[in-house]
């Protein structure tokens, strides 16, 4: 572990800067990312942002956006920047397995490594933390980092700030989950001052859809919508062949789970994928009930209380039914 000052007095230099995500990055991993780059550029540090895997377009308008490289589409590239980084600044997770086969290129890098983070339980492979798990977004974080920790705010312009108001829009639900807090109003008031553009930012992320995604919500609703009121939950799965067929892309099932959870009384809602290689399992869930918990016992994974994930390598059936089956263990909790 290093202090706060050796990592100022290491950044008084110009460095050569790794920035990576989580896989499949949502709008605070590449808001967090972006903005943290588009500080330090103007720091002089040559900073290169690599993500673990593609992100859906509607991210990819984010200023300097072209910048970032695709570990997958350039491995060559991404292993050398990653050998070669003096500091290396992950963003969005805390555990290498978030990032794949780029997470050992992480482990065994000689740069100082910083985890910038809102997630439960980190693993510890960081040199260096700002993490803080009541923080409702990680560019919450990064706002911090910059303006309080590196005394820098005058350097949050309007590309930072476009950044990690999409960060912060998209982590708390447009402004809405219990952790955002009055201070978190103030900094996105700071972020507005400084050239965000609240409804631009918006439209770019939310009234950007493909027919296709919309057709397929709807076709969810009607057909793939099942509401079991015996444990105020309610799941809507998604087979490989539905995908195809209204042809969704990376990231267009992003908020569909929200809408079981709009149902009166659903405590937890599940959205159940057949990915190409795997089942992805999204968890929703409303007050104490802790979705991350069922995430990691049974399915490979974790994440938020009221927002989790997980994985599998049964049959979209056998999940489904993994998961109707853990509902008993929880049933007083979800009738509370
Ligand atoms: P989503 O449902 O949007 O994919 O994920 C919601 C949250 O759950 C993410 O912000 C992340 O914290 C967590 N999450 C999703 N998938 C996984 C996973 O496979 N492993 C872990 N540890 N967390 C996950
Ligand atoms: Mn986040």
């Amino acid at each position: 572990m290093i202090d706060l000052n050796a990592l100022k007095a290491k950044l008084a230099e110009t460095c050569k800067i790794v920035i990576t995500t989580h896989h499949k990055p949502d709008g605070d991993a590449m808001g967090s990312s972006l903005g943290l780059y588009n500080y330090l550029i103007q720091k002089g540090h040559h900073v290169k942002v690599i993500s673990p895997t593609d992100y859906p377009y509607f991210l990819q308008w984010l200023p300097n956006n072209p910048e970032v490289i695709i570990y997958t589409d350039a491995v060559a590239e991404s292993q050398a920047l990653v050998a070669d980084a003096d500091l290396i600044f992950c963003l969005d997770f805390n555990t290498l397995s978030r990032i794949n086969e780029l997470g050992e290129e992480v482990r065994k890098a000689k740069a100082i490594k910083v985890m910038i983070d809102h997630h439960l339980e980190p693993e510890g492979f960081d040199d260096f933390r700002h993490w803080n798990i009541n923080a409702c977004a990680t560019a919450e974080l990064i706002y911090d980092f910059i303006v309080n920790l590196l005394n820098d705010g005058e350097l949050i312009n309007k590309d930072v700030a476009t950044c990690l108001y999409t960060g912060i829009m998209t982590d708390s639900g447009s402004f809405r989950f219990p952790n955002v807090t009055a201070n978190l109003h103030r900094i996105v008031a700071v972020l507005i001052e400084a050239g965000a553009e609240n409804w631009r930012i918006h439209q770019n992320v939310f009234d950007n859809a493909s027919e296709g995604r919309l057709r397929f919500l709807g076709y969810c609703l009607s057909n793939k919508l099942e509401v079991l009121r015996e444990y105020n939950t309610a799941l809507i799965t998604a087979s490989k062949e539905d995908i195809a067929k209204f042809d969704i892309q990376t990231g267009e099932t992003e908020g569909i789970v929200n809408y079981a959870l709009s149902l009166s009384g659903i405590k937890l809602a599940a959205f159940i994928v057949e990915r190409k290689d795997k089942i992805k399992l999204s968890l929703r869930s409303v007050g104490t009930f802790p979705a991350n918990e069922i995430c990691k016992k049974y399915f490979n994974g974790g994440g938020h209380r009221n927002a989790a994930g997980g994985q599998s390598d049964e049959s979209l059936e056998t999940v489904v039914a993994q998961f109707k089956a853990v509902l008993p263990e929880y049933k007083n909790l979800l009738l509370q």
